[in-house]
């Protein structure tokens, strides 16, 4: 009902941009990982979190957080199998061990077939600061969660910044919680796309801006900013306009010049987002 009060409400941890070990990159900042979100939705007694973060210290100060909330943790629900959005799972389990862990079935396939690989990667980026035991998901069997008897609606949003990419919408809250389909003034991992999967992406923003959301909680973020829901055409033009350039053959350098040019207050001006991870 319009102007009714939710039922639910919502809250947005930021974990802030986290220095990795890698060679000095050929452009851009020194190597560091865009700010990750996690986001709670929550009702009288129950609660659930969206994405996990990635290291100990990140899932360590989340836990504590959703402690806070005085809530009773139900359902941890991962939004794509990238490891920056859940290799904490372990440590929000091991806090929260009556919650369970759900993702779709694409997601929970992509976990399963390249956890191994990015365990490898992470660890050596951040070492010492990963879980020893990456906990999985188990496959989702609705097409929605719920919190006390509310929809949180999946939304399959294919290959976004990588496959089987979701979205979660709560009606009730008029709330687009958009794991990495969209990102908020923060460089987007753009670099591993093809002209095929730039405009899967972009039908992937339309579909959740056609749900016309109050609010999008990215899971990158500039953390100084709010969560309005103009990141979803603000990420469309982001991934048009890299296109172009990718079209017209801009070498790397020019091409990563020309995107800090267009996007001059955009947090996290790294190489390995603009022009891939080598
Ligand atoms: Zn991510």
């Amino acid at each position: 009902m319009p102007g009714s009060r939710p039922a639910l409400s919502y809250d947005v941890f930021v974990a802030p941009e986290a220095p990795f070990a890698a060679p000095a990159p050929r452009v851009g900042d020194p190597p560091a990982w865009d700010p990750k979100t996690s986001t709670l939705i929550f009702g009288a007694r129950d609660a659930v979190l969206v994405d996990a973060l990635l290291t100990v210290r990140e899932a360590t100060a989340l836990a504590d957080w959703i402690a806070l909330h005085d809530r009773r943790l139900t359902t941890i629900y991962i939004t794509h199998g990238h490891g920056d959005h859940y290799f904490g799972l372990s440590v929000v389990l091991d806090r929260f061990p009556d919650a369970r862990a759900v993702a779709t079935e694409g997601t929970v396939e992509q976990m399963r077939k390249s956890t191994p690989q990015q365990a490898n990667g992470y660890r050596g980026w951040f070492p010492g600061q990963i879980a020893d035991t990456i906990a999985q998901a188990e496959p989702l069997d609705a097409d929605h969660l719920e919190v006390e008897g509310l929809p949180l609606q999946v939304i399959e949003t294919g290959h976004t910044d990588t496959v089987d990419t979701t979205a979660l919408h709560v009606p009730d809250l008029g709330l687009v919680v958009s794991g990495d389909v969209a990102y908020n003034h923060c460089h987007m991992f753009v670099g591993g796309t093809t002209a095929d999967s730039r405009a899967e992406w972009m039908a992937a923003l339309d579909k959740l801006a056609a749900l016309h959301p109050a609010a999008v909680v990215t899971g990158h973020k500039d953390p100084t900013r709010g969560n309005p829901p103009s990141v979803l055409g603000e990420s469309r033009g982001y991934i048009e306009y890299y296109g172009q350039l990718r079209d017209a053959g801009l070498p790397d350098q020019d091409l990563f010049d020309a995107m800090v040019a267009r996007y001059p207050d955009w947090v996290s001006r790294q190489q390995f987002l603009i022009l891939g991870i080598t």
